[in-house]
């Protein structure tokens, strides 16, 4: 049977886009609801800069707060040097996760480096990371479209992982930052992908921006990717991509694999629960479409 790990990323590409500020102690909740869950991949916090992204300024203390589990593997996501730094002195995380753009456009504005400048910066950190022996994975932003610069080639993203594949990150993923692609694109984007990356195994993160989320996440898994980004409650998006909807939602995604027979190891109604709770935390209705429908449990 196929199966897939699914990474909670609520806590970080959730929330980010919130305008209210969530308190340290409601993250630290919403990341325990996903560890009830059954989830063993949690995208806690970004160590960005506090001026830019408000929210996440308490990116340190929601890792003092983490419980200490030795078979959960906690992500910190950064884009630089300096959250590198920040967030190996937490000595809380298990692994970073270094972000660069598929276009010079966006790295710049997202990130102040065009597409050679996130290599180089990417590169540096992984190999710091070997030199330290601990874990490295990138993640490459608007692999499937860019809203300054449109379609992505994949000549481009063959390129990039190329480079990447040199410093042996422990996983490559590719984001779908703004929720533009299509289940087609996605599967042959990763089936070009599979046999440059060799063992380096494969993540995919999707918006459901154009309602492709859930169709995109079934194409990956067929295609060969072993880790699945979602958010509870569907909850996210992307400061350049306005009006955007969230993450797939990690409940609406349980659903499909569970009816698909793709095993994931977590649990459906912990999921919805948390959902609705985490509709009260933010005080406004959230996308996901199970806390809406429910479940369907066919009658033998
Ligand atoms: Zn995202």
């Amino acid at each position: 049977m196929t199966s897939v790990t699914i990474m909670e990323v609520s806590p970080r590409d959730g929330l980010q886009n919130e305008d209210a500020l969530v308190s340290t102690e409601d993250k630290l909740k919403l990341i325990d609801r996903a560890l009830v869950a059954g989830c063993k991949r949690i995208e806690v916090t970004s160590f960005v800069n506090p001026k830019v992204v408000p929210q996440m300024a308490d990116a340190e203390a929601v890792c003092a707060g983490l419980p200490q589990r030795g078979d959960v593997r906690y992500t910190g996501l950064v884009l630089n040097q300096r959250g590198y730094d920040r967030l190996r002195a937490t000595e809380r995380l298990n692994e970073a996760g270094l972000v660069i753009a598929a276009s010079d456009t966006f790295g710049e504005r997202n990130q102040g480096m065009d597409i050679d400048a996130g290599l180089a910066m990417a590169k540096d950190i992984l190999r710091q990371g070997r030199d330290s022996a601990f874990p490295v994975q990138v993640t490459i932003a608007v692999a499937f479209g860019c809203p300054f610069e449109g379609d992505v080639p994949l000549e481009r993203l063959v390129h990039m992982v190329t480079e990447l594949v040199v410093e042996e990150p422990v996983e490559i993923a590719l984001a779908d930052t703004i929720g533009v692609g299509v289940p087609q694109q996605v599967e042959e984007t990763f089936t070009a992908l599979k046999d440059i990356v060799g063992d380096i195994p494969l993540r995919a993160h999707f918006h459901d921006t154009r309602n492709t989320g859930i169709g995109n996440a079934y194409a990956a898994v067929k295609a060969g990717v072993q880790t699945l980004d979602a958010s509870i409650g569907g909850i996210g998006g992307c400061p350049f991509a306005p009006n955007a909807t969230g993450n797939i939602a990690t409940e609406d995604l349980v659903y499909m694999l569970n009816r698909s027979g793709i095993e994931h190891g977590v649990g459906l109604e912990n999921l919805i629960d948390s959902a609705q709770w985490l509709e009260g935390v933010l005080d406004k209705s959230i996308p996901s479409s199970l806390l809406r429908a429910g479940d369907f449990l066919p009658k033998p």
